[in-house]
């Protein structure tokens, strides 16, 4: 059996309880507004980033010293000095990994395709948007990595892998002057084992082993299409003008990396938002502080000091 409370008593009960609840609805909408907060602000964009859509400014802020200095584009001192580093070999290594990669690409096709069973479509289905998912996350690991770390000065990797890395951030509009081999080269080299594996697989293995690895063969070979697309829909991420109509389709409804998107990682100093293939993984990532996190553990155990070269390039304004 419960007593009645006091008048006085039972409405300072209820009070509490009000009082508790409005607390509680206030801690709730600030959570709400700080998760939903944009990641960078328009004013942030607008003074931190390059005006891709009108490539000839510099800044929504244009300065006298942005005018003699310019913080991005081709007329940088340090994007000249990068784009210079290009060389042949670079170029003939390029080369013959998108012919590899292509000839590779569509002898799994065909294998796959051959060995299709409808009875397996929706496992096929979920293992290739899972490859899809781990290409995003993949290609923000690699830019991650490249963009934070190392430099230039670095052996083979540095003026080979780093390079276009760093151009890209002082010059974000020289990746739309490059070719179908400068911009995909790297990509197109990086699925090459992957593909060669599986290729082996389908002309050596029994019927019956094959379908028992079709499923992941399908992940792996929707991992290594997008891993290989990659840098091409970065490339029309900032192609602002003539781009094809389907492109502009799936930039819309966010099946690949959209333009607006991917302007939240052109933002100086460049530290988040690293997946460039659907760009689905940012907006978790950067509300986990998954790079933050990363960058503080390494940087604690190795004393390397983030995007350190990333800044000394971008210095090189004059
Ligand atoms: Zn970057
Ligand atoms: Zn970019």
């Amino acid at each position: 059996m419960t007593l009645p409370l006091p008048i006085s008593c039972s409405q300072r009960v209820k009070d509490v309880l009000t009082n508790t609840s409005i607390d509680q609805l206030e801690i709730s909408a600030s959570m709400a507004t700080k998760i939903l907060a944009p990641v960078k602000t328009e004013q942030q964009i607008l003074e931190n980033s390059m005006l891709e859509d009108d490539p000839n400014a510099n800044c929504s802020v244009v300065t006298q010293d942005q005018k003699v200095r310019p913080r991005w584009g081709p007329q940088h001192k340090g994007a000249q000095e990068l784009a210079n580093l290009y060389t042949t070999g670079k170029r003939t290594q390029e080369c013959i990994c998108v012919g590899i990669c292509i000839t590779l690409m569509a002898f799994n096709c065909g294998f796959l395709i051959l060995h299709f069973r409808i009875r397996n479509m929706s496992a096929i289905i979920t293992a290739a948007l899972c490859g899809i998912v781990t290409a995003d996350f993949g290609s923000g690991l690699v830019h991650w990595g490249a963009d934070t770390w190392g430099s230039v000065d670095l052996p083979i990797i540095g003026k080979n892998f780093l390079r276009p890395f760093r151009e890209h951030h002082i010059d974000p509009t020289s990746i739309t002057r490059h070719d179908f081999i400068e911009t995909n080269g790297d990509n197109f080299m990086v699925t090459i084992p992957f593909l060669a594996r599986m290729l082996w697989d389908f002309l050596t293995l029994p019927e019956e082993e094959v379908q028992k690895k079709f499923i992941w063969n399908c992940y792996v070979f929707l991992l290594a299409i997008f891993v290989a697309m990659t840098n091409q829909i970065h490339k029309w991420s900032h192609t602002y003008f003539g781009l094809p109509g389907w492109v502009v389709w799936l930039q819309e409804h966010h099946i690949i990396l959209p333009r607006r998107h991917h302007r939240i990682h052109h933002v100086a100093p460049h530290e988040t938002y690293f997946c460039i293939t659907t760009g689905w993984l940012n907006w978790p990532l950067e509300k986990l502080h998954f790079w933050t996190i990363m960058e503080y553990i390494i940087e604690y155990t190795t004393s390397c000091k983030p995007r350190a070269d990333d800044f000394k390039w971008a210095q090189k304004r004059t």
